[in-house]
């Protein structure tokens, strides 16, 4: 009762000061920083959106034969508790124990109201972000990796092999096969390899191995060489590198760090907790932001949000998909099937894509380099349920180093995407004198950007505009369906 009528005053005296000044002095917990829930309130099952979607996701197919593709199929690539996840409809589906207890490391993790990034902007709206950088590996991958790791383990599954670019999925699940006594086998893309020694030194400690790709280890990455033995190699490639290597050992399976279902799935968790810190703050979003790369953190912070909008509750509610200029797989690609890498190994996937032949420049976002997005986030943005937006890095470091100074955490280059768009946000709410709730996602810290934030700071990062052409020559990359 208390708390309800708490609530009542609070939006008046919103209201009220709106209209006088754009000082936000106004809400009754404006002095909470931080909305923290206990160990036992770790979400014990995730939140499917598949049983949800007004539009049915439409199936991967066989690169093969061209016909849906089938649990068998994905056999000799995944664990059969994961292809399950996969393919699943079922609304909810619950957490093993042995995963919540590895969670327990870092979760619940925070949320956090923007106060001081707030007065510096001036603006009416209130700004909250959820906190995924604190756990060990540094990001919200390892929510989903601990969960892989598992499945693997109890599958029989020694080995895991994988692909990184910028070293946060290398890290995490490095770590999260440590955990379970899995050997892990990294394909780390060449430039990032050699740019960033500090990640690649973080997954040998935590006692996995890290291969420079391309590599002469598999046919793919001999046959790249073969044609340019100076490829600095890519996401793509790294991808067929890792299918290739568990494909021929039936004790090794592949793990992927974002685009799938089951990937989306466990990042559910973010949102899931989040709804319950924004009822702690007396809040709803009214907008929701996240960087997309693949599309798990978006997808992760948005599920169980977008639920309410799907079933009529929360009409209004909007969420924001953030990308780079320099790969603008939503607001530039086209929803087709498309490879996954560039092998052409992986299942036909229907999805925003630019083509899997797309090779985005070498932004600092490494994490944002993925010429396709997940299925889920793809129907999403078809079905209007969801908004994108593309930023240059200019304006995403220039809100990273706000960020930082106001709130104090270092962003990553990725999560600072959704700072900008939040930011642009808070301010369009300002002009118009709109009490606007946003909540964002950060998910993960910068620790091991610190080059691309000194390129900026000295003067040296540029803003490459992306060549109209190379968006058309990557689309007739896209294969043709039968
Ligand atoms: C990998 C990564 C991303 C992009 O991946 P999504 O699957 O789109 O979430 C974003 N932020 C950070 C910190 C990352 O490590």
């Amino acid at each position: 009762m208390k708390k309800k009528m708490g609530k009542k005053v609070v939006k008046k005296s919103v209201k009220k000061a709106a209209v006088k000044t754009l000082n936000i002095k106004t809400s009754k917990n404006s002095g909470q920083v931080k909305f923290l829930l206990q160990e036992k309130d770790i979400p014990t099952a995730w939140y499917n959106i598949q049983a949800d979607l007004p539009t049915p996701l439409d199936p991967p197919l066989h690169p093969g034969t061209g016909k849906p593709i089938t649990a068998e199929d994905l056999s000799p690539i995944f664990p059969m508790p994961l292809i399950e996840q996969e393919m699943s409809k079922k609304r909810w589906i619950d957490i093993p124990g042995e995963v919540i207890d590895k969670f327990k490391l870092w979760r619940p993790a925070p949320l956090f109201r923007a106060l001081s990034l707030e007065k510096a902007l001036g603006t009416t709206a209130k700004i909250y972000y959820k906190y995924e950088g604190g756990s060990p590996a540094g990001s919200h991958k390892v929510n989903t990796a601990i969960p892989q790791a598992y499945y693997n383990k109890i599958s029989g599954v020694k080995k895991l092999a994988t692909e990184t670019g910028a070293g946060q999925w290398g890290s995490s699940l490095a770590l999260a096969g440590g955990m379970f006594g899995l050997e892990v086998e990294v394909f780390m893309v060449k430039v990032s390899y050699e740019q960033k020694p500090y990640r690649k030194m973080m997954m040998q400690t935590w006692g996995a191995t890290v291969h420079p790709s391309p590599t002469n280890y598999t046919e793919v990455g001999k046959r790249i060489l073969a044609e340019d033995p100076n490829s600095p190699g890519s996401l793509g490639i790294a991808i067929s590198e890792a299918v290739e290597v568990a494909v021929k050992d039936p004790n090794t399976k592949y793990a992927l760090g974002s685009v799938l279902n089951h990937v989306l799935l466990h990042q559910s968790i973010i949102g899931l907790e989040a709804k319950k810190q924004m009822e702690m703050a007396g809040d709803y979003p009214d907008v929701i932001i996240a960087c997309n790369g693949g599309g798990s953190n978006f997808g992760g912070i948005t599920a169980a949000f977008l639920a309410d909008k799907i079933s009529g509750k929360k009409k209004n509610l909007r969420c924001v998909a953030v990308e780079p200029t320099a790969c603008p797989s939503l607001t530039k690609g086209k929803y087709a099937y498309d490879f996954g890498d560039t092998g052409q190994m992986t299942p036909l996937v229907k999805m925003y894509t630019l083509g899997h032949k797309f090779v985005p420049a070498g932004i600092h976002s490494g994490g944002l380099r993925y010429h396709g997005d997940s299925a889920i986030v793809s129907n999403l943005y078809e079905g209007k349920l969801i908004e994108a937006k593309a930023y240059d890095q200019l304006p995403v470091f220039e809100a990273g180093v706000l960020f930082a100074k106001t709130e104090g955490i270092i962003p990553a280059p990725e999560s600072a995407h959704a700072i900008r768009a939040a930011i642009d946000e808070a301010l369009d709410a300002k002009k118009k004198g709109e009490k606007r709730v946003i909540l964002f996602n950060l998910s993960g810290h910068g620790h091991f950007d610190m080059a691309s934030y000194e390129s900026y700071l000295t003067g040296k990062m540029k803003d490459v505009a992306l060549d109209n052409q190379c968006i058309v020559d990557g689309l007739k990359s896209l294969p043709v369906i039968k």
